[in-house]
């Protein structure tokens, strides 16, 4: 492991993690593309913290998308604001990462250059690039491919690479938006397992979507249901089976805790 694992691993930690990194005020969205307009999103309030992992649970159009690209500042709200560290965020900034379904790596760069990209947009200098590439690769599993091309790597290690770029530039969250609902069930549980690990480790604010119930019940520390017509979140609380790093994930599926929250969550989506 290059250089000290605290300090890389540490660098938000100005900010105590229990302060908020993200408020969103009376976010409202209507998609007014046509003459039929669409109530895509009403009344978001939001909080969260430094060391949150949120997953936002709901069903196909519910707005999920629609919140997520309103967070990275792809898309502007209708009505409300957010800010991020108490400023005004309006547009998309490195303060707030994105991870996408499907892992939008550069095709002729290799990993470790896809990783260090946004390292040099940022002015880090070449010893510490090396440095941060180095580590974020060993923290996703991926040292030993820091050479190859994208198109040299299964979906799974492509979504780990994406990961690791946007953890390199040390943003205050990171949006995810159903990032391995396009991976196969065995490699989808490696991923889950190997996120919930970073976070662990990094306790860096994490925004998860997702419309897979499971997923959000062994990964999230807390839990928003979204319901749709029009997007609004209905629940919102911490998640009771947060798990411990070292507790299988069939232990707790095993678990009638586990199948319990699951009957709730799903009628919660369908109610
Ligand atoms: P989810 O991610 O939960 O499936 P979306 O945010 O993609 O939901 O969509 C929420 C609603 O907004 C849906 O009714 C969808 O059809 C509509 N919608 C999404 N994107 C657009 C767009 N660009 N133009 C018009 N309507 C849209
Ligand atoms: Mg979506």
């Amino acid at each position: 492991m290059p250089g000290n694992e605290q300090s890389l691993l540490q660098r938000t930690t100005d900010f105590p993690a229990g302060q908020p990194v993200i408020q969103l005020a009376g976010i409202s969205l209507r998609y007014s593309q046509s003459a039929a307009h669409i109530q895509a999103l009403a009344d978001i309030n939001l909080e969260l913290s430094g060391d949150d992992f949120v997953c936002v649970l709901g069903p196909s159009g519910c707005g999920k998308s629609s919140l997520l690209n309103i967070i990275a500042g792809f898309l502007q709200p209708t009505t409300g604001t957010i800010t991020v560290d108490g400023n005004i965020h309006s547009k998309p900034d490195p303060q707030v990462g994105v991870v996408f379904q499907h892992p939008n790596l550069f095709p002729w760069l290799s990993i470790e250059k896809n990783i260090e990209f946004g390292l040099k947009m940022k002015q880090v200098g070449k010893e510490q690039r090396k440095e941060l590439v180095a580590h974020y690769l060993q923290l996703v599993g991926l040292d030993g491919f820091a050479k190859l091309l994208p198109f040299q790597l299964s979906g799974g290690m492509k979504q780990r690479a994406a990961i690791a770029r946007t953890l390199a530039t040390d943003p205050r969250m990171i949006l995810l938006d159903e990032p391995f609902s396009a991976l196969d069930a065995f490699t989808r549980e490696t991923m889950q397992k190997n996120l919930y690990d970073i976070w662990h480790k990094t306790r860096k604010c994490l925004l998860f979507i997702t419309h897979d119930v499971d997923e959000a019940l062994l990964l999230a520390k807390r839990i928003i249901i979204m319901q749709p017509n029009p997007g609004r979140i209905v629940n919102d609380f911490p998640n009771p089976l947060l798990r411990r790093p070292e507790q299988a994930f069939s232990r707790l599926r095993s678990a009638k805790e586990f199948n319990d929250m699951r009957q709730f969550l799903i009628g919660q989506i369908h109610s």
